[in-house]
């Protein structure tokens, strides 16, 4: 049976967060991984201080280094933002000097190599940073957050970090719809089979995550060698029904990592006495994929320009630093008369801009409805 360990953390203290590591990383038995290359892929999405709580903590980042090493394992680390330097982004987060503390490489994830996904239901090879073929455990550091497009963003979906920079819009433009690109996700992961997932859920992100949304206090450490089953239990305590949620759905389906109905044990805490009922969602009541099937093309898309909230633009707060319009992978931005401006009949609504917008000069609005 899958299980996921969890205890309470108040804060980001660092000998209070080391204390609770180490007896959280006991329990899913990483105490027997000796002499390993390791690789952590912490979450960063852009440059931004930890107390936004857009990045995975650097004191949960050093007590998860420091009790591995206590074994003898060679750590990397790494992440690959959209378009930022990377080693800048890392360094505004507070990682980078965590990671030259403990002697740490930081990874740049810019080498790459293809990876296959044999099991992959729609990818079956992807380029991914080339680390992957030079370490012997992968372990996903997500932070719990919203996502405005696949409204939670956990282990698995920390994983699309692993594909360099800007080749991550080539996969939005490929896969702009929204259970299609839940399932490439799955298959990179299938690709690269992360073998544990700790995720920071001291401060989580609420409202429109996972750049724009709030610091929410949770109070919490999970950590699992199951990433679905920590992926499923972090959703439901911040109130989703996490089989209803795009790439939870699509993992479960696999079969991979939990069967359909399968419990998950909670050697530690218990998620059932852990349940928020205010945490902020991301709502998914007007998708309009959920129609795709029942019509012709032309009418679907016109339904959703219609119903699928677009992102717009706030002139007031937009520094025209164009960080939108080089992610966007429809070429769907322009700037014009010192304004960004949008051709929405190219926007395929992947919300990379909303994402990526430090300013957050961009909020997400239906048209109709
Ligand atoms: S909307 Fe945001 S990312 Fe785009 S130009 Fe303005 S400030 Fe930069
Ligand atoms: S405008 Fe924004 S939401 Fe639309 S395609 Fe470009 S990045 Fe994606």
């Amino acid at each position: 049976m899958a299980s996921v360990s969890i205890l309470k953390c108040g804060s980001y203290e660092e000998r209070e967060v080391v204390q609770i590591m180490n007896k959280l990383l006991d329990s899913v038995g990483l105490d027997k991984i000796k002499g390993k290359k390791i690789l952590l892929k912490p979450n960063i999405l852009y440059a931004a201080q930890p107390e936004k709580a857009v990045t995975t903590h650097p004191s949960v980042f050093k007590a998860i280094i420091r009790y591995l090493q206590k074994n003898g394992n060679t750590i990397f680390a790494g992440d690959s933002p959209a378009f930022q330097n990377q080693e800048a982004a890392a360094g505004k987060a507070g990682l980078k000097q965590v990671a030259d503390e403990c002697g740490v490489p930081w990874q740049d994830f810019t080498q790459t190599a293809v990876i296959p996904s044999p099991e992959g239901k729609l990818v079956k090879s992807f380029q991914l940073a080339s680390i992957l073929n030079d370490v012997d455990i992968v372990i996903s550091l997500p932070k719990m957050k919203t996502h405005s497009l696949m409204y939670y963003t956990g282990a698995i979906k920390n994983l699309f970090g692993l594909v360099p920079g800007l080749s991550k819009s080539a996969l939005h433009l490929r896969f702009p719809d929204r259970d299609n690109f839940a399932q490439m996700i799955v298959d990179l992961n299938l690709a690269v089979k992360p073998d544990y997932a700790i995720m920071d859920a001291i401060v989580g992100m609420e409202g429109p995550g996972p750049g724009s949304g709030k610091p929410r206090q949770v109070g919490l450490l999970l950590a699992s060698d199951n990433v679905l089953a920590l992926d499923m239990t972090a959703a439901r305590i911040m109130g989703y029904r996490p089989e209803g949620l795009p790439i939870l759905s699509q993992a479960l389906a696999c079969g991979f990592w939990l069967q359909a109905g399968e419990e998950i044990n909670y050697p530690l805490e218990k998620a059932e006495d852990l349940l928020f009922k205010d945490y902020r969602l991301i709502h998914h009541l007007h998708d309009a994929s959920m129609f795709r099937d029942y019509m012709p093309d032309w009418v679907f898309r016109l339904i959703k320009n219609l119903t699928v909230k677009r992102p717009v633009f706030n002139p007031k707060i937009c520094r025209l630093c164009r960080e939108c319009a080089r992610i966007c992978p429809a070429k769907a931005l322009f700037i014009e008369e010192n304004r960004v401006k949008v051709n929405y009949q190219k926007c395929i609504r992947c919300y990379c801009c909303h994402e990526i917008c430090s300013h957050h000069a961009i909020t997400l609005k239906k048209k109709v409805f």
